[in-house]
């Protein structure tokens, strides 16, 4: 069974580019019935960020995506520990062996951390998949080649017995690993065959640094050897590592595992997606409200073609019902061959969309004619628990009068919110949308049917929506005085009533009061002129 891992470094904040990462190991993992593990890749001891391995991990579990092997898991699991400052000596053992097997070698030369082949690939990468104009390919490929003239390659190490004695006399050194300036070829998942031109960062690439701990390249794929990985699936900012990765596992004798890189995020101009503007952080969604089901629905948009057609330039409108798709969905449907080659472009409003329809999901069930979903079975029904669980505590803050008029009870909630959760963009805003279910209305500013007539208006200013519904009843279902919208307001208004018990005795009361009105004369120079119920 496959065995793959999400290795985000704790530098900062999860965001739009990781989780998805962590969703499609996640994604692939349970569709083929393996593991994914979490592993966190701390050795670059200047980039970390205090709070941040915390921070990611609870996103993730926000999110749904359970890891089966991490940090906080028991000794018991074989391949940990799961971070990697704490497996250094794993990295120093490995090295070791290289060196031992000559296909490693120490460099005393001093200041030789700063790799300017990485620094060359690390540029290439910051440009993504942009179009690169042919004079900055040629500047980069005559750097490189420059670079590699007159630097590593022409270094020739001290032999063991001089190096032991450099090392005692207090020298430092890094271990960089002997690298033909050759052709890669290899196959990704995704992309297909590729071949990597040696001009491009590809020398002698750093094992252990200076200061004992290793590099990224180093540590990735030894922990992805010890810990039997047999997918990578990351980013595609990481391409242009994979020669060097290549180029370990065979200097170890190592079988690579297969790789497959996920297309880049970028905006919609072709820039790289910046993680400094604010929304690609996932935690800001959840903060606004966000259900974590469309949110991962959302990014798994990105890049991946639910229904293996050509990817589509979202523009308007509103969403694609096929897309809507929850955790379970996306596993059972997943294939890794409809993982994209093309960018992707996020398009914020699509989650909004999402959001609504996951709502909706959750409370009423799938609809009986959606095509991927399930009979409503227990599944919706749970989700409209949770949702009646969650409303609670806020219906019980916002409205006083209303656990003693009986109407915080599951069976007034629950059709409260199948009636209204349609209305709202976020689960939030529902005690504000539906606060006259909740409120018993203001009787004294109810207006009389030939008030309603004169004025022109309902329910907006001069009274509630029961006054509008009450109106309604009064002028038998004939809302003549109404615009086109209070209309629609008013009907759903009396639909409502016929379900929710309580709230027909509103309208009830409502409906005697304005009666009471028509024959009295009304209730003229009331409050209800400012009134802002509705
Ligand atoms: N630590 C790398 C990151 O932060 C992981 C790269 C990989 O998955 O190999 O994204």
């Amino acid at each position: 069974p496959p065995r793959l891992r999400f290795a985000p470094s704790p530098t900062g904040q999860l965001h739009l580019g990781g989780l998805r990462t962590a969703l499609f190991n996640h994604l692939f993992a349970r569709r083929f019935g393996g593991k994914w593990l979490l592993r966190i890749e701390d050795t670059d001891q200047t980039r970390l960020v205090p709070g941040s391995l915390e921070s990611m991990q609870e996103i993730l579990q926000w999110a749904g995506l359970d890891w089966d092997e991490g940090p906080s898991s028991s000794s018991s699991s074989s391949s940990g520990p799961y971070v990697q400052s704490q497996r250094l000596d794993i990295y120093r053992h490995y090295s070791e062996e290289l060196i031992k097997r000559g296909k490693a070698y120490r460099d005393f030369r001093a200041h030789q951390d700063e790799d300017p082949d990485a620094e060359v690939a690390r540029r290439a990468v910051a440009r993504g998949n942009m179009k690169r104009n042919a004079q900055e390919v040629k500047r980069d490929n005559e750097r490189a080649r420059i670079v590699a003239r007159k630097g590593v390659q022409q270094y020739v190490p001290p032999d063991e017995e001089h190096a032991q004695k450099l090392i005692k006399s207090g020298k430092g050194y890094c271990v960089r690993l002997r690298m033909e300036p050759k052709e890669t070829m290899f196959h990704d998942g995704v992309s297909g065959r590729l071949l990597f031109k040696p001009d491009i960062g590809v020398h002698d690439p750093i094992l252990m640094k200076t200061d004992g701990w290793p590099t990224y390249h180093l540590a990735s794929v030894v922990d992805d050897h010890l810990m039997g990985i047999t997918h990578v699936l990351r980013g595609e900012e990481w391409l242009p590592s994979v020669p060097k990765h290549l180029a370990i596992y065979s200097a170890f004798g190592f079988t690579p595992p297969t790789f497959m890189h996920l297309p880049l995020l970028m905006n919609k101009d072709g820039t790289k997606l910046s993680k400094k503007t604010q929304d690609v952080h996932v935690s800001v969604w959840r903060e606004m409200g966000y259900e974590p089901d469309a949110v991962l629905n959302y990014v798994s948009l990105m890049g991946y073609n639910h229904h293996g057609e050509e990817p589509v330039e979202h523009t308007e409108g509103e969403g694609n019902a096929r897309e809507v798709l929850t955790l379970k969905d996306l596993i059972e449907s997943f294939d890794p061959l409809r993982i994209s080659r093309h960018r992707a472009v996020p398009f914020p409003p699509k989650l909004d969309y999402l959001n609504k329809r996951h709502l909706l999901l959750k409370a009423n069930g799938p609809p009986t004619s959606s095509p991927a979903s399930q009979s409503p079975d227990d599944s919706s029904r749970d989700g409209l628990h949770a949702l009646y669980l969650r409303a609670l505590p806020a219906l019980k803050e916002r409205f006083s009068g209303a656990e003693q008029a009986g109407l915080l009870t599951e069976s007034y909630i629950k059709p409260v919110i199948q009636e209204m959760i349609g209305r709202v963009l976020l689960f939030k805003d529902l005690p504000y949308e539906a606060r006259y279910l909740f409120e018993e209305p203001d009787y004294g500013a109810i207006l009389s049917p030939e008030q309603i007539k004169k004025k022109g208006v309902a329910g907006e200013s001069g009274g509630s929506a029961v006054s509008a519904a009450a109106a309604a009843i009064a002028t038998g279902e004939k809302p003549d005085p109404f615009t086109e919208y209070k209309t629609r307001k008013v009907r759903k208004g009396t639909a409502a009533a016929a379900r929710l018990p309580r709230f027909g005795e509103f309208i009830e009361r409502a409906y005697k009061t304005m009666e009471g009105l028509s024959t009295s004369g009304g209730n003229e120079g009331g409050e209800w002129a400012d009134r802002e119920t509705l």
